[in-house]
Protein backbone atom coordinates (compact mmCIF):
# COMPACT_ATOMS: atom_id res chain seq x y z
CA UNK A 1 0.00 0.00 0.00
CA UNK A 2 2.82 2.10 0.76
CA UNK A 3 4.30 1.83 -2.89
CA UNK A 4 0.75 2.78 -4.49
CA UNK A 5 0.42 5.75 -2.67
CA UNK A 6 4.53 6.77 -2.54
CA UNK A 7 3.92 5.72 -6.29
CA UNK A 8 0.68 7.65 -6.87
CA UNK A 9 2.78 10.78 -5.14
CA UNK A 10 5.51 10.70 -7.57
CA UNK A 11 2.98 10.44 -10.53
CA UNK A 12 0.80 13.46 -9.55
CA UNK A 13 4.49 15.30 -8.95
CA UNK A 14 5.72 14.54 -12.19
CA UNK A 15 2.87 13.42 -14.48
CA UNK A 16 -0.82 15.46 -13.33
CA UNK A 17 -2.34 13.83 -16.50
CA UNK A 18 -1.61 10.54 -15.67
CA UNK A 19 -3.05 11.16 -12.17
CA UNK A 20 -6.55 10.10 -13.34
CA UNK A 21 -5.22 6.76 -15.28
CA UNK A 22 -4.04 5.44 -11.83
CA UNK A 23 -7.13 6.25 -9.53
CA UNK A 24 -9.96 4.24 -9.61
CA UNK A 25 -13.01 4.16 -7.88
CA UNK A 26 -13.93 1.78 -5.19
CA UNK A 27 -16.54 -0.70 -7.14
CA UNK A 28 -18.60 -0.57 -3.80
CA UNK A 29 -18.91 2.80 -2.10
CA UNK A 30 -17.15 4.85 -5.13
CA UNK A 31 -14.85 6.54 -2.97
CA UNK A 32 -11.46 7.46 -5.24
CA UNK A 33 -8.42 5.24 -4.57
CA UNK A 34 -5.98 3.00 -6.79
CA UNK A 35 -7.50 -0.12 -6.71
CA UNK A 36 -10.86 -2.10 -7.11
CA UNK A 37 -11.99 -1.49 -3.47
CA UNK A 38 -10.78 1.22 -1.43
CA UNK A 39 -9.12 0.06 2.10
CA UNK A 40 -11.76 0.16 4.16
CA UNK A 41 -14.50 -1.94 1.74
CA UNK A 42 -11.43 -4.47 1.22
CA UNK A 43 -11.19 -4.79 4.85
CA UNK A 44 -14.66 -5.90 5.22
CA UNK A 45 -15.07 -8.29 2.59
CA UNK A 46 -16.43 -11.19 3.94
CA UNK A 47 -13.32 -13.99 4.14
CA UNK A 48 -13.15 -17.53 4.63
CA UNK A 49 -14.12 -18.68 7.94
CA UNK A 50 -10.24 -19.91 9.92
CA UNK A 51 -11.79 -23.22 11.14
CA UNK A 52 -12.80 -24.84 7.39
CA UNK A 53 -12.83 -28.35 5.62
CA UNK A 54 -9.89 -28.02 2.84
CA UNK A 55 -12.03 -30.58 0.61
CA UNK A 56 -15.41 -28.34 0.70
CA UNK A 57 -14.57 -25.40 2.46
CA UNK A 58 -17.50 -25.78 5.38
CA UNK A 59 -16.56 -24.01 8.47
CA UNK A 60 -16.98 -25.60 11.68
CA UNK A 61 -16.99 -23.84 14.90
CA UNK A 62 -13.19 -23.75 17.05
CA UNK A 63 -12.37 -26.33 19.82
CA UNK A 64 -9.55 -26.22 21.89
CA UNK A 65 -9.34 -30.16 21.40
CA UNK A 66 -8.80 -29.81 17.81
CA UNK A 67 -6.99 -26.61 16.94
CA UNK A 68 -6.21 -27.28 13.75
CA UNK A 69 -7.55 -24.79 11.19
CA UNK A 70 -8.25 -27.28 8.41
CA UNK A 71 -9.28 -30.69 9.15
CA UNK A 72 -11.20 -32.68 7.15
CA UNK A 73 -15.34 -32.42 7.85
CA UNK A 74 -17.65 -35.58 8.73
CA UNK A 75 -19.34 -34.96 5.45
CA UNK A 76 -16.21 -35.44 3.35
CA UNK A 77 -14.90 -38.53 5.30
CA UNK A 78 -18.09 -40.21 5.51
CA UNK A 79 -18.82 -39.59 1.19
CA UNK A 80 -15.38 -38.52 -0.55
CA UNK A 81 -16.50 -35.68 -3.21
CA UNK A 82 -14.87 -36.38 -6.39
CA UNK A 83 -12.91 -33.44 -5.79
CA UNK A 84 -9.66 -33.17 -3.43
CA UNK A 85 -9.71 -29.50 -2.42
CA UNK A 86 -11.40 -25.89 -2.58
CA UNK A 87 -9.86 -22.62 -2.67
CA UNK A 88 -12.28 -19.60 -2.32
CA UNK A 89 -11.78 -16.20 -2.12
CA UNK A 90 -14.66 -14.96 0.01
CA UNK A 91 -17.80 -16.01 1.72
CA UNK A 92 -20.94 -15.57 -0.39
CA UNK A 93 -22.99 -13.09 1.55
CA UNK A 94 -23.39 -8.99 1.36
CA UNK A 95 -21.82 -7.38 -0.28
CA UNK A 96 -19.98 -10.34 -2.28
CA UNK A 97 -24.05 -11.88 -3.48
CA UNK A 98 -24.51 -8.55 -4.90
CA UNK A 99 -21.48 -8.41 -6.82
CA UNK A 100 -21.88 -11.72 -8.56
CA UNK A 101 -25.73 -11.22 -9.24
CA UNK A 102 -24.42 -7.69 -11.18
CA UNK A 103 -22.35 -10.02 -13.15
CA UNK A 104 -24.50 -12.48 -13.78
CA UNK A 105 -28.29 -10.91 -14.13
CA UNK A 106 -27.12 -8.03 -15.11
CA UNK A 107 -24.07 -8.34 -17.99
CA UNK A 108 -21.70 -6.12 -16.02
CA UNK A 109 -18.93 -7.80 -17.17
CA UNK A 110 -16.33 -5.59 -16.13
CA UNK A 111 -17.06 -7.31 -12.19
CA UNK A 112 -15.13 -10.77 -13.43
CA UNK A 113 -11.62 -9.49 -13.50
CA UNK A 114 -11.82 -7.84 -10.43
CA UNK A 115 -13.16 -10.72 -8.49
CA UNK A 116 -11.04 -13.03 -10.60
CA UNK A 117 -7.87 -10.58 -9.41
CA UNK A 118 -9.42 -11.79 -5.79
CA UNK A 119 -9.37 -15.15 -6.50
CA UNK A 120 -5.73 -14.90 -7.64
CA UNK A 121 -4.21 -13.19 -4.90
CA UNK A 122 -5.88 -15.77 -2.59
CA UNK A 123 -4.38 -18.52 -4.85
CA UNK A 124 -0.96 -16.83 -4.81
CA UNK A 125 -1.00 -16.36 -0.71
CA UNK A 126 -1.85 -20.03 0.23
CA UNK A 127 1.22 -22.15 0.44
CA UNK A 128 -0.54 -25.41 0.00
CA UNK A 129 -1.84 -24.35 -3.75
CA UNK A 130 -0.35 -26.15 -6.51
CA UNK A 131 -0.30 -25.12 -10.24
CA UNK A 132 -2.47 -27.05 -12.12
CA UNK A 133 -1.92 -28.21 -15.35
CA UNK A 134 -5.27 -27.41 -17.02
CA UNK A 135 -8.24 -25.14 -16.07
CA UNK A 136 -11.83 -25.83 -16.85
CA UNK A 137 -14.36 -23.49 -15.97
CA UNK A 138 -17.90 -24.57 -15.14
CA UNK A 139 -19.82 -25.14 -18.31
CA UNK A 140 -23.13 -23.47 -18.88
CA UNK A 141 -25.87 -25.65 -20.67
CA UNK A 142 -25.62 -23.99 -24.34
CA UNK A 143 -29.76 -22.72 -24.15
CA UNK A 144 -28.71 -21.09 -21.08
CA UNK A 145 -25.18 -19.49 -22.77
CA UNK A 146 -27.72 -18.48 -25.27
CA UNK A 147 -30.45 -16.69 -23.21
CA UNK A 148 -27.20 -15.27 -20.71
CA UNK A 149 -24.87 -14.39 -23.68
CA UNK A 150 -21.75 -15.36 -21.62
CA UNK A 151 -20.64 -17.96 -18.96
CA UNK A 152 -19.73 -16.10 -15.88
CA UNK A 153 -17.00 -18.75 -15.16
CA UNK A 154 -15.17 -18.76 -18.58
CA UNK A 155 -15.16 -14.50 -17.70
CA UNK A 156 -13.17 -15.76 -14.20
CA UNK A 157 -11.17 -18.06 -15.53
CA UNK A 158 -10.09 -16.32 -18.47
CA UNK A 159 -8.55 -14.05 -16.14
CA UNK A 160 -7.00 -16.26 -13.39
CA UNK A 161 -5.51 -19.02 -16.22
CA UNK A 162 -3.72 -15.23 -17.58
CA UNK A 163 -2.62 -14.35 -14.73
CA UNK A 164 -1.17 -17.95 -13.50
CA UNK A 165 -0.26 -18.63 -17.28
CA UNK A 166 -2.08 -21.96 -16.98
CA UNK A 167 -3.80 -23.44 -20.21
CA UNK A 168 -7.44 -22.76 -19.99
CA UNK A 169 -9.76 -25.78 -22.25
CA UNK A 170 -13.23 -24.19 -23.58
CA UNK A 171 -14.04 -26.96 -25.72
CA UNK A 172 -13.90 -30.28 -24.07
CA UNK A 173 -16.34 -30.34 -21.32
CA UNK A 174 -19.79 -29.81 -22.22
CA UNK A 175 -22.84 -29.33 -19.87
CA UNK A 176 -24.82 -31.71 -21.55
CA UNK A 177 -28.47 -31.72 -19.69
CA UNK A 178 -30.14 -28.34 -18.88
CA UNK A 179 -30.98 -28.99 -14.98
CA UNK A 180 -33.11 -27.29 -13.58
CA UNK A 181 -32.65 -24.32 -11.12
CA UNK A 182 -31.42 -25.88 -7.65
CA UNK A 183 -33.52 -24.01 -5.70
CA UNK A 184 -34.57 -24.99 -2.55
CA UNK A 185 -32.68 -28.35 -3.39
CA UNK A 186 -30.74 -30.52 -0.11
CA UNK A 187 -27.86 -32.35 -1.17
CA UNK A 188 -29.32 -35.47 -2.46
CA UNK A 189 -31.72 -33.98 -4.59
CA UNK A 190 -28.82 -31.22 -5.91
CA UNK A 191 -26.46 -34.42 -6.68
CA UNK A 192 -29.78 -36.20 -8.72
CA UNK A 193 -30.06 -32.84 -10.54
CA UNK A 194 -26.75 -33.00 -12.01
CA UNK A 195 -26.20 -36.32 -12.21
CA UNK A 196 -25.15 -37.12 -16.07
CA UNK A 197 -25.17 -33.41 -16.73
CA UNK A 198 -21.40 -33.12 -18.03
CA UNK A 199 -19.82 -34.86 -21.09
CA UNK A 200 -15.95 -34.65 -20.91
CA UNK A 201 -14.13 -35.62 -24.53
CA UNK A 202 -10.47 -34.71 -23.25
CA UNK A 203 -8.01 -37.34 -22.05
CA UNK A 204 -6.67 -36.51 -18.86
CA UNK A 205 -4.39 -38.96 -17.36
CA UNK A 206 -2.74 -37.74 -14.50
CA UNK A 207 -3.49 -34.36 -15.28
CA UNK A 208 -4.53 -31.85 -12.11
CA UNK A 209 -7.48 -30.05 -13.25
CA UNK A 210 -8.80 -26.93 -11.46
CA UNK A 211 -12.29 -26.27 -12.44
CA UNK A 212 -13.35 -22.51 -11.86
CA UNK A 213 -17.01 -21.16 -11.04
CA UNK A 214 -18.42 -18.20 -9.42
CA UNK A 215 -19.79 -19.73 -6.46
CA UNK A 216 -20.01 -23.08 -4.42
CA UNK A 217 -23.29 -23.50 -2.72
CA UNK A 218 -23.70 -27.10 -1.99
CA UNK A 219 -20.64 -28.59 -4.45
CA UNK A 220 -23.17 -30.98 -5.93
CA UNK A 221 -22.82 -29.17 -9.54
CA UNK A 222 -18.80 -29.42 -8.72
CA UNK A 223 -18.74 -32.72 -7.99
CA UNK A 224 -20.69 -34.00 -10.75
CA UNK A 225 -18.11 -32.35 -12.96
CA UNK A 226 -15.49 -33.80 -11.22
CA UNK A 227 -16.53 -37.21 -11.35
CA UNK A 228 -16.75 -36.66 -15.04
CA UNK A 229 -12.91 -35.59 -15.30
CA UNK A 230 -12.26 -38.74 -13.36
CA UNK A 231 -13.70 -40.61 -15.47
CA UNK A 232 -11.35 -39.16 -17.98
CA UNK A 233 -8.26 -39.75 -15.77
CA UNK A 234 -7.54 -36.55 -13.93
CA UNK A 235 -5.59 -37.31 -10.72
CA UNK A 236 -6.63 -34.52 -8.89
CA UNK A 237 -9.07 -31.88 -9.20
CA UNK A 238 -9.24 -28.55 -7.22
CA UNK A 239 -12.43 -26.33 -6.65
CA UNK A 240 -11.04 -22.42 -7.31
CA UNK A 241 -14.13 -20.35 -6.58
CA UNK A 242 -14.78 -16.94 -5.79
CA UNK A 243 -17.60 -17.44 -3.30
CA UNK A 244 -18.33 -20.25 -1.16
CA UNK A 245 -22.14 -20.40 0.49
CA UNK A 246 -22.13 -21.25 4.06
CA UNK A 247 -25.22 -22.06 5.66
CA UNK A 248 -27.13 -23.26 8.81
CA UNK A 249 -30.12 -24.54 6.87
CA UNK A 250 -29.58 -26.07 3.42
CA UNK A 251 -33.21 -25.33 2.87
CA UNK A 252 -32.60 -21.86 3.09
CA UNK A 253 -29.65 -21.73 0.54
CA UNK A 254 -29.95 -19.20 -2.65
CA UNK A 255 -30.09 -20.46 -5.77
CA UNK A 256 -26.51 -19.73 -6.93
CA UNK A 257 -25.22 -22.63 -8.64
CA UNK A 258 -26.18 -22.34 -12.26
ZN1 LIG B 1 -15.07 1.43 -0.84
ZN1 LIG C 1 -15.66 -31.19 3.85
Amino acid sequence: MLLSILTGKIFVYLHPTLEAFFHKNCILCDATCTQDFCDACLQHLPGIPAHHCPICLSAFAFHPAQPHRSQVCGSCLATPPAYDATVAALTYTFPVDALIHALKYRAQLTIAPVLARLLIDKLRYLESVHKPDLIIPMPLHSRRLQERGFNQAVEIARCVARAMNIKMDLDSCKRVRNTPPQTELAWKLRQKNVRNAFNCTLDLSGRHVAIVDDVMTTGATLHALAQQLRIKGAAKISNWVIARVQFDSIQAIPDVNF
